[in-house]
């Protein structure tokens, strides 16, 4: 009967929406648990001066070790990390190893810009400044090794909010980069209204650079327009030497990528930069 194909619909429904949930739970309480287990490691990505190929800072990536199995990458918890709230921890344990990290490299003579990655929910409490804060404290930071990166899309909902988050942050002595942009709903208003330091010019830019004509005239108004507004400006997602070639002409100040490299662990940075002992910062 028709009563009883919808009692089996819904049956089928629930059940699938139990399945659903269930899992979501498990994973969850697996994040949860390797955010109690510390499985979190940062991998460092070489930004790297057009001028002159020298090394302008790095930028931290999360990934996640669990134990005995394979390394995971942020597009695959970093959205689940957000829904719960996890994403304040993680990105104060984040913050911790970076500034460790940072303090780690100074020490050894030789130091290093870290950026950071923060995520909306972070953006949207004040507890970030605090975070922020203590956090250089704890490890005696020069606090001008750390850069926080933001995006377009995260200053967007309440403009004077987060232009007094910006300041409150500048304020601490970390300096400020807008991410992926070109991506968000970009009002330029935010140029006039943040005190950021930086623009990193977003992948899908880069991508078609050299074979698509208005991604070469956009790119180059956006290194133009970053030099009038004295921002330093970055690409991302470089990976071939005619990308780089054409940023480097048009005057981008610096690039990361695969071209020059993949993140890469602290050892191997260590071991590329430091070993030859020249001043890096
Ligand atoms: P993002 O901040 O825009 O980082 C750039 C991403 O592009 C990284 O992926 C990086 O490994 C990758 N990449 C760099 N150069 C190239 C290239 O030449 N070609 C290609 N195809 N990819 C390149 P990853 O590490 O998987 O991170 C993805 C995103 O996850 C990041 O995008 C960022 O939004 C987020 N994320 C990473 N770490 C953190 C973190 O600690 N906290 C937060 N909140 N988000 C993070
Ligand atoms: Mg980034
Ligand atoms: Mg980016
Ligand atoms: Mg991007």
């Amino acid at each position: 009967s028709a009563k009883g194909r919808n009692r089996q619909k819904y049956q089928f429904y629930s059940t699938s929406m139990g399945k659903k949930s269930e899992l979501r739970l498990i994973q969850e309480s697996s994040l949860r648990t390797a955010l109690q287990k510390k499985e979190f490691v940062l991998h460092y990505q070489p930004q790297v001066k057009c001028e002159d190929g020298s090394l302008s800072g790095v930028e931290a990536l999360v990934r996640w070790q669990p134990e005995g199995g394979k390394l995971r990458y942020p597009n695959d918890f970093i959205t689940l990390a957000e829904e719960t709230g996890l994403i304040i921890e993680l990105g104060s344990q984040v913050l911790d190893m970076a500034c460790a990290q940072a303090k780690k490299w100074s020490d050894l003579g030789n130091p290093i810009r870290v950026s950071v990655n923060l995520s909306a929910k972070q953006f949207q409490t004040e507890e970030l400044i605090t975070t922020v804060k203590k956090t250089i404290e704890r490890y005696h930071l020069d606090p001008s090794l750390i850069e926080l990166e933001v995006t377009e899309s995260m200053t967007m909902e309440n403009s004077s909010r987060s232009s007094w988050m910006i300041t409150s942050l500048r304020e601490l002595g970390v300096s400020i980069s807008i991410d992926d942009f070109g991506t968000g709903y970009s009002s330029l208003s935010y140029l006039k209204d943040f005190s950021i330091n930086q623009i990193k010019i977003d992948k899908s830019f880069i991508d078609e650079l050299t074979h698509n004509v208005k991604s070469d005239q956009i790119t180059s108004a956006i290194i133009a327009m970053s030099k009038q507004l004295k921002l330093h400006v970055i690409a991302e997602g470089v990976e071939t030497i005619e990308q780089a070639q054409f940023l480097s002409d048009k005057g981008c100040d610096s690039i990361q990528g695969y071209f020059f490299s993949k993140p890469v662990t602290s050892e191997q940075i260590e071991s590329t930069y430091l070993a030859v002992g020249q001043s890096l910062a």
